[in-house]
């Protein structure tokens, strides 16, 4: 395994410009840039936080902006990738935000905009932290990248592993649902189906890294991945610039989507783009509440089993807590969970009064904008913006379930007729 060393004249790369160091979110304690993962002095609960020299950014950045290309690259000031580096070739980012009316008058509230994330290459919001997660492989001298997941995490790296040509070692449990492994093994990734759960999978993964030199794409605890996230809220502040919303509304497993998109917003703030942050409202299922009950407890997390539809969400042991619920506090927001009926019931609302098909984890935000207006934690004279973060695909199984099966018949009229008089009366 070939890992050649920063110093290595041939492979040096120029550190990210504008990256100051990394902070510690519980001791505090700063450092130098590097190849780290969470802070030596706290341990795996240590999540580091990337910081940016933003008054050196400010002066340049709306100008340089308005003529960069329409993907989450536009924003790369404000990412922790160097200079140099080639970008990889796939369209990631500045997914599309809807405005959906009949959606909005549905659950009575004044307007609700839909940002579609499954619309990313390998149909989620993953590839916003993959692509980020492939490029500091390649800075910091690996030709192997590795992570443990059964789902949108890993497709997401395999995927961003075969566009830039970093071999990829996917560790899964035993469960793992068929299709997911499929896609992995269709990108080429060598898929490792431990026997055990995902715990088991996620340490041998860790030891694995270690022993033989392979970068770790681990999903919560990486400082740079939440990076990639944190594009979402800076494309929502450009996007949604003259028409802010009141809410963004995130569905929340690990915790990276929402501390990420809130930071994104935190930053547009500070750097002029936006005159408030639109106030955060996090979504948890009901069987994986871990982070929902820390937020109302005001206390240290404490892990849970899981049981929820939503496979992307379900997090017993969730990894980002602290980053989440300060940004969710920060803006003021709010933390709820919605059933696992509420999903599937939202995962026919959003597609059939919206047009997008999102897979149980991508429209629990939906579900829990409807609980938060009927709870009235959400005003009807407000406005929000939903976030879909994978496509319904991914997931058939659980759509059948909030769906049926189709009118079967001979193909004859008569039996046409006879089936859509039926349909009718029902
Ligand atoms: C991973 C994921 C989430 C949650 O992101 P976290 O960073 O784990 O909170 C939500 N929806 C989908 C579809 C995901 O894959
Ligand atoms: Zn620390």
């Amino acid at each position: 395994m070939k890992k050649v060393s920063l110093e290595n004249e041939d492979n040096k790369f120029t550190p990210p410009r504008f990256v100051t160091g990394l902070q510690c979110f519980i001791c505090g304690s700063k450092y130098d840039y590097d190849n780290v993962q969470t802070c030596p002095k706290c341990g795996i609960e240590g999540i580091l936080d990337v910081l940016y020299d933003y008054d050196e950014i400010r002066p340049n950045l709306k100008s340089q902006i308005s003529n960069r290309s329409f993907d989450h690259w536009r924003y790369k000031e404000l990412l922790p990738i160097s200079d140099d580096i080639q970008l990889p070739h796939l369209h990631i980012g500045w997914s599309p935000v809807y405005d959906v009316p009949r959606f909005a008058s549905h659950f009575g509230i004044k307007k609700v905009f839909i940002k579609d994330d499954g619309r990313n290459p390998t149909s989620s919001f993953k590839d916003r932290a993959s692509s980020v997660g492939v490029l500091k492989a390649i800075e910091f001298g690996f030709d192997t990248i590795a992570c443990a997941s059964t789902g949108n995490a890993a497709s997401s790296l395999a995927g961003l592993s075969a566009a830039v040509g970093l071999k990829s070692y996917i560790f899964v449990p035993q469960r793992a649902p068929e299709p997911k492994v499929t896609q992995l093994l269709v990108f080429g990734a060598t898929v490792l189906k431990v026997q055990g759960t995902y715990e088991n999978a996620f340490d041998l993964c860790r030891e694995a890294c270690v022993k033989f030199g392979w970068y770790n794409r681990n999903s919560g605890t990486n400082p740079f991945l939440v990076e990639g996230k944190k594009t979402a809220g800076l494309e929502i502040a450009e996007q949604c610039a003259h028409d802010l919303p009141d809410w963004v509304v995130v569905s929340v497993g690990d915790g990276c989507t929402i501390g990420g998109i809130g930071k994104g917003l935190q930053e547009m703030k500070r750097l002029g783009f936006i005159d408030r942050v639109p106030r955060l409202l996090g979504v948890q299922a009901e069987g994986a509440r871990a982070m929902v009950n820390a937020f109302i407890s005001g206390k240290d997390l404490v892990p849970t089993d899981t049981n929820t539809i939503a496979d992307s969400i379900a997090v017993g042991t969730p990894r980002n807590w602290r980053r989440a619920i300060q940004q969710i506090k920060q803006s003021h927001g709010e933390m709820i969970t919605v059933s696992d009926e509420e999903i599937l019931e939202a995962m026919k609302t959003t597609a059939r009064l919206s047009g997008v098909f999102g897979e149980p984890a991508g429209v629990t935000a939906s579900a829990g904008l409807k609980s938060a207006l009927e709870k009235q934690i959400i005003k009807p004279n407000e406005s929000a913006l939903v976030i879909v973060t994978g496509n319904g695909l991914k997931d058939i199984q659980s759509a059948k379930q909030a769906v049926g099966d189709p009118i079967s018949l001979p193909p004859t009229l008569e039996a046409l007729t006879a089936a859509l008089s039926f349909q009718n009366i029902k």
